[in-house]
């Protein structure tokens, strides 16, 4: 932090190694609501820790490249709701999910069908706080077809809807998404639409749906927009995440933001319902989320097992003091 208690530019820079602006939020809690961290390495599960990440959303999606079986989503899904979080609880880090079929390979309709099968076995596991992330990528037929499948799923299990909005024809997109919604009787206080932008998040706030904002380092949505849109709309029902995962992307973008929010002059009760609160009181409709899981003081035990497979690599000791610079 500079001599005049203000946060530098470097320090707010993405993936920046300088933490000094933790002292900004010191004692404040974050829950990011979408971050993809089975992309993630474990260095990010403490860095995140140590700013004061107690729980996120993990949400399925696509890998990067377009999967050929249905057994690979079977075992993707299996993975968020096993080793993904058991991982995150090694760093005492409270990991949901949410599960569906994605927009992109809602395109390979062969799959599709199969992938549809398998939901209903993994969205009504513990700790699957949602339907998600589905939507629009390129707007295509069986993007729509596979989303309202996916939206009468949701209904009927009474989960929350976690709405990834298409990044080219955003507006266009993101009203179409909710207009189906609607159509299929759902209750926008149940749909999280995400990845807003300065164009979107009016309508989607007059329409009752809970507008999410994804803070994209070097493009898009960086957390200086996002401060704007706080000043200009409050925090009802608005929620700020990471979306970090295999791109350029920043695990840290939530305690980041709320950061650069207070250095900015926003509310502290402002700053705690965008970063915490309000993803809590939305995907907690799910039945799912017990702030007391993660809200009081954090037991980690390092050499603990899942399925007889541990964090730890050839007779590591639970890592105590990251900051040292000798690695032994
Ligand atoms: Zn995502």
């Amino acid at each position: 932090m500079c001599c005049n208690g203000n946060l530098t530019e470097k320090e707010l820079q993405p993936n920046s190694n300088d933490t000094s602006y933790l002292d900004t939020i010191k004692g404040m809690r974050f829950f990011d609501p979408h971050v993809h961290m089975t992309s993630r390495t474990t260095d990010d599960y403490q860095a995140m820790a140590d700013a004061g990440v107690v729980a996120l959303i993990e949400p399925a999606f696509w890998l990067g490249q377009p999967r050929t079986a249905v057994g690979t989503f079977r075992d993707y899904y299996s993975s968020l709701i096993g080793w993904e979080r058991f991982r995150s609880s090694q760093f005492g880090i409270k990991h949901y999910c949410t599960i569906g079929l994605n927009s992109r390979e809602a395109n390979n309709e062969a799959l599709a069908e199969q992938v549809m099968e398998i939901l209903p076995w993994f969205i009504y596991k513990e700790g699957v706080v949602g339907v998600g992330e589905i939507g629009f990528d390129d707007q295509t037929a069986a993007e729509e077809k596979y989303y309202r499948l996916q939206l009468e799923l949701a209904k009927e299990a009474n989960l929350p809807v976690q709405i990834h909005t298409p990044h080219r024809d955003k507006k266009k997109g993101t009203t179409r998404s909710m207009d189906i919604a609607l159509e299929h009787g759902l209750d926008p206080y149940m749909v999280i639409v995400d990845h807003n932008n300065e164009e979107t998040v009016k309508e989607v706030l007059d329409r009752g749906f809970w507008a999410a904002f994804t803070i994209y380092p070097f493009t898009k949505m960086g957390n200086e927009r996002m401060v704007e849109v706080i000043k200009q709309y409050g925090s009802e029902r608005i929620m700020v995440n990471s979306a970090a995962d295999w791109g350029i992307s920043d695990p840290l973008a939530v305690p980041k933001t709320a950061a650069l929010m207070k250095q900015r002059g926003i509310k502290e009760e402002d700053i705690f319902l965008a970063t915490y609160k309000n993803a809590i009181t939305a995907f907690a409709q799910s039945g799912q989320i017990d702030e007391a899981d993660f809200n009081g003081s954090k037991e980690i035990d390092q050499s603990q097992k899942f399925n007889g497979n541990t964090i730890l690599r050839g007779g590591q000791q639970p890592r105590i003091d990251k900051n040292a610079i000798i690695i032994k």
